[in-house]
């Protein structure tokens, strides 16, 4: 199993992990809450091979901690899966490639009394998302708008400004945006991102070190203050109750507060004061892209990411996938983990290949007339000819009254159009067969059983 990655240079190992991490970060955010993944999992870069250990770098030992205790186990079954032979995970902490914001700004403010620096505790923000890479269509453009006009004047225009929207719609991006163009040029200026989890997790953790008075130093000291996903302190009293106060007084020294959520303030089940306090400042939601936008944002991707998309495969994938523009990203990467892999260029073709059945995983399923003759013929041993034919033996006759019940349940076929495809017979012959299984469904338990398997198969196979 070393053999085959002992024939691969240096670069090349680097490169396979590279892409095997692309494909692990797909699988992995769906595994894994939005919030630790943007915070622990997407920031972390696989480093290099060292003989069947992947190596990958965090840029803190909390994160280096949280991947390994809570998905190093996935992530090395990922990895193994990718590779065909056995990996093992090897997380590293590593120096930082760009300094977060943070750090840049923070010199000229005391530091808090603490042996662990903010970029220890805080998460940095990410450069990629910039308002230049942010793609504005009409589903957005009201949230693009105030962020921009926040990151411009902070604390002055809209505050606090609340984004709420699904999952995978930009919240996280625009965010990460104020903060990078409001921080960039101000020096001094102290700008605090967190997520509801890291909040909670932050606090939980300062009391049961009796640190709280470290915490609140840290938090409450600061000019712009980002919170992501607060719909993750509901539930959380103490810790919900603690925001509150350090909300009330960043909001009261005039700073800027930005918070995104899944859902409108009005339902965050969350003290009602708190739910005010939102209230009052600016809200804006983000809806999912139209066609447009989306296909926009794929052709933005594909060109910072150097990828070469005709526009016959950026219309399919945009076609395929429409509510999470996360999942637009996936898409991208693994059709440009999969090409290169290949050798060939991402076609159409390709794109149906590689993606189609993984997305397909979302549409509904699909029930019909040959479907369900197929699930009852291999039920009851007989052949699906028979079912669609004219035979009258009595067993044939029993497979075929099955058949035309489920259909009639389970699709909106018409009874004259069930008749016809079970062996041309009328519609009230369809409605006496549906009668004569139901009968049969209240007195015969086995039967029930069997039905009702067949209906569950029906509904959840493709
Ligand atoms: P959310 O926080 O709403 O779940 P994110 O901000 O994490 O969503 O966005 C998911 C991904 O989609 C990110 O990689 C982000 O860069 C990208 N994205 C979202 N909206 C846009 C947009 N309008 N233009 C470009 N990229 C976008
Ligand atoms: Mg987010």
């Amino acid at each position: 199993m070393f053999d085959k990655q002992l024939q691969l240079g240096e670069d090349e190992t680097l490169l396979a992990l590279q892409k095997a991490w692309a494909d692990a970060l797909v699988t992995l955010q769906e595994m894994v809450s939005k919030p630790s993944f943007e915070s622990w999992i997407k920031t972390a870069l696989p480093v290099r091979m060292q003989a069947n250990a992947a190596v990958i770098g965090t840029h803190s030992s909390f994160a280096k901690h949280w991947i390994e205790s809570k998905h190093g186990e996935d992530i090395a079954e990922i990895l193994t899966k990718h590779f065909g032979f056995d990996v093992k995970l090897k997380i590293e902490v590593i120096e930082q490639t760009e300094p977060p914001i943070m750090a840049e700004k923070l010199p000229a403010k005391p530091k808090p009394q603490t042996n662990l620096s903010d970029e220890a505790v805080f998460q940095p923000l990410n450069t990629r998302y910039s308002f230049d890479n942010f793609v504005v269509g009409p589903t957005n453009r009201l949230a693009h708008a105030c962020a921009a006009a926040v990151a411009d004047e902070p604390g002055r225009t809209y505050n606090p400004l609340f984004i709420y929207g699904g999952a995978g719609l930009g919240k996280t991006h625009l965010m990460h945006a104020v903060g990078l163009a409001a921080g960039g040029i101000r020096p001094d200026f102290r700008v605090v991102y967190v997520s509801g989890e890291q909040f909670t997790y932050h606090y939980v953790t300062s009391l049961r070190e009796h640190r709280t008075a470290e915490f609140r130093r840290r938090y409450r000291n600061v000019d712009l203050w980002l919170v992501d996903d607060i719909q993750f302190l509901m539930g959380k009293e103490r810790t919900e109750e603690e925001f509150f106060h350090t909300f009330n007084e960043i909001y009261e020294t005039g700073k800027q507060i930005v918070l995104t959520s899944d859902r409108p303030p009005r339902d965050l089940d969350l003290d009602t004061r708190l739910r005010s306090r939102f209230e009052c400042g600016m809200l804006t939601d983000i809806s999912p892209p139209d066609l447009e936008t989306r296909m926009a944002i794929l052709q933005s991707k594909a060109e910072s990411e150097r990828v070469l998309l005709s526009d016959e495969v950026i219309l399919y994938v945009a076609q395929l996938i429409t509510t999470n523009i996360r999942q637009l990203e996936g898409a991208l990467v693994r059709l440009h983990a999969y090409a290169s892999l290949m050798k060939t260029e991402v076609t159409a073709s390709l794109a149906q290949e590689v993606l189609g059945d993984y997305y397909l995983q979302n549409a509904p399923v699909v029930i019909d007339v040959s479907k369900i003759v197929d699930e009852v013929a291999g039920r009851f041993g007989v052949e699906p000819t028979d079912i669609k034919g004219k035979s009258r033996t009595k067993d044939i006759v029993a497979c075929r009254q099955v058949a035309m019940y489920l259909t009639r349940t389970l699709t909106d076929t018409s009874l004259p159009a069930i008749g016809k495809a079970f062996g041309g017979k009328d519609h009230s012959t369809v409605l006496h067969a549906c009668r004569k299984v139901e009968e049969r469904l209240n007195k015969d338990r086995a039967f029930a059983a069997q039905v009702d398997e067949l209906s569950r198969r029906l509904q959840t196979e493709r």
